[in-house]
């Protein structure tokens, strides 16, 4: 993808109001000034559509078999990647913090899988549905996402549409802990506010 076209998706980005400056508590436990929200794009179907496509024009050949969005955050990114290629897709999703694969959705022994994720950060949830399908017998060859941060140790070749790295820090020199702010969870009531 050329810079100029990476350009254009992380404005579709700006103009979602999906890149987020503040204090913000991440999954993780580690602290950022940055955030991004990918929902807030998704909600425009169009700008979807666009940054999805991104990630389409990479995946088309790979002759994968179905597609699995971890939930919540790979749903929709999921969804519409399935849509613009046609391809089945299912979602995993967490039972008492375990991933699984409800609903009866169902993955053959040797089918081709490929992972569609919202941001993959730290790659956790993707490692998670990376076991629920390969116990059913499937085989992961890839992970799809909108925002790769670029910070994942998964060893699986990654799909993005944009690449953006925000630093982290732990509490311990965290420049907005320091000012006596407090960190905000992305997502939470309090935060939407
Ligand atoms: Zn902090």
């Amino acid at each position: 993808m050329s810079q100029k076209e990476q350009q254009l998706l992380l404005d579709l980005f700006r103009e979602s109001d999906a890149l987020l400056e503040g204090h913000f508590l991440l999954s993780s436990g580690k602290h950022s000034e940055k955030y991004v929200q990918c929902e807030k794009l998704m909600q425009y179907p169009d700008r979807a559509r666009q940054v999805v496509a991104a990630v389409a024009e990479q995946v088309k050949n790979l002759s994968i078999d179905v597609i699995v969005g971890p939930a919540m955050g790979g749903i929709r990114a999921a969804y519409e990647l399935g849509r613009q290629l046609n391809i089945r897709t299912i979602f995993t999703e967490r039972v008492d913090n375990v991933m699984t694969l409800r609903r009866g959705f169902d993955i053959k022994e040797g089918e081709k899988v490929l992972i569609m994720e919202d941001v993959v950060t730290t790659g956790k949830s993707s490692l998670e549905a990376i076991k629920v399908i390969e116990g059913l017998g499937g085989t992961v060859i890839g992970i799809g996402c909108l925002v790769d941060r670029k910070m994942s140790a998964v060893i699986l070749p990654i799909y993005s549409a944009v690449e953006l790295f925000f630093e982290t820090y732990d509490q311990q020199g965290c420049p907005q802990c320091e000012k006596g702010s407090e960190a905000i969870k992305p997502g939470s009531r309090k935060f939407s506010e």
